[in-house]
């Protein structure tokens, strides 16, 4: 289905990135990945389906090094047809507590890095008239949890960045939707699971059972697989007039 497109996700070495980027390349597109740490791995992942795939290793916190990245994509493979915000990092803390520092790395990737990307994305899909913009939003860009201040900020503002960017092509093919994942079990989660375990001297099954009872009613973890199934949808043409939706895939916790 998206033979000859290229996607670009950001956050891709690992986790839901990863899994999005599988589905993308499964439906015969071109990835471009990025993120930190190994990227032989996830590349060799992406060609063992059959996709051409590149990396680049721009951090996310750096417009410089994000417009980069869009040249490099550019070069590489034409232009970006689908673009996926995915990168994304988590610090728990109360508001009086927050470190400056951290509050503003979780601004600059969770958020700023869409709009960065966005903006560098939407001229060459507006003059083919086909493009995709989805963004990795949460839960937390639809409801709050306390200690999660500058992440639930920055979810809530890329669902309001979504709503505007779909608008603003609402008469084109570029269309732009927002993915909500409630608890997925990936190393950002893994951490909080692992914090949990420690400060409550628990097993981590049990810190695990926890952290899914609290919030999510179906009590199951949501899985990278299912995430890339729900942006092929955004790419295929049933999806051609779905614009500004922010999408939860939850087990139910919004609708409590
Ligand atoms: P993860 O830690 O497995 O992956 C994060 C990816 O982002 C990695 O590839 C990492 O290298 C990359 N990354 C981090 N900082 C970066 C930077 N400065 N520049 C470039 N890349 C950077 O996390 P994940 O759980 O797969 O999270 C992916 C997205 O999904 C995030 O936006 C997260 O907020 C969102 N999300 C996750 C969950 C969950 O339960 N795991 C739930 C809702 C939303």
């Amino acid at each position: 289905m998206l033979a000859n497109k290229t996607a670009l996700v950001t956050g891709s070495t690992s986790g839901i990135g990863l899994g999005i980027a599988k589905a993308l390349a499964r439906q015969g597109a071109n990835i471009v990945l990025n993120g930190f740490g190994d990227a032989e791995g996830p590349k060799a992942e992406i060609a063992a389906l059959g996709a051409k795939v590149a990396y680049h290793g721009a951090d996310m916190s750096k417009p410089a090094e994000i417009e980069a990245m869009m040249a490099f994509a550019a070069s590489t493979f034409g232009q970006v047809d689908i673009l996926v915000n995915n990168a994304g990092i988590q610090h728990v803390a109360r508001v009086e507590d927050f470190p400056v520092e951290r509050w503003d790395a979780v601004i600059a990737i969770n958020l700023s890095s869409a709009f960065h990307a966005s903006r560098l994305a939407l001229p060459a899909m507006l003059k083919s008239n086909w493009g995709r913009i989805i963004n990795v939003a949460s839960v937390h860009g639809l409801v709050g949890s306390a200690e999660k201040s500058a992440y639930v900020a920055a979810k809530h503002g890329i669902v309001g960045l979504t709503k505007v960017t779909a608008l603003e092509n609402a008469t084109t093919g570029v269309t732009c939707n927002a993915i909500c994942p409630g608890w997925v079990l990936t190393p950002l989660v893994q951490k909080q699971v692992d914090a949990k375990a420690a400060a409550q001297g628990i097993s981590n099954a049990d810190a695990t059972r926890q952290l899914l009872g609290e919030k999510e009613p179906s009590t199951q973890f949501t899985t990278p697989e299912e995430l890339g199934e729900l942006a092929v949808f955004f790419c295929s043409p049933a999806g051609n007039n779905v614009r500004g939706v922010a999408w939860n895939m939850d087990g139910g916790w919004a609708a409590q």
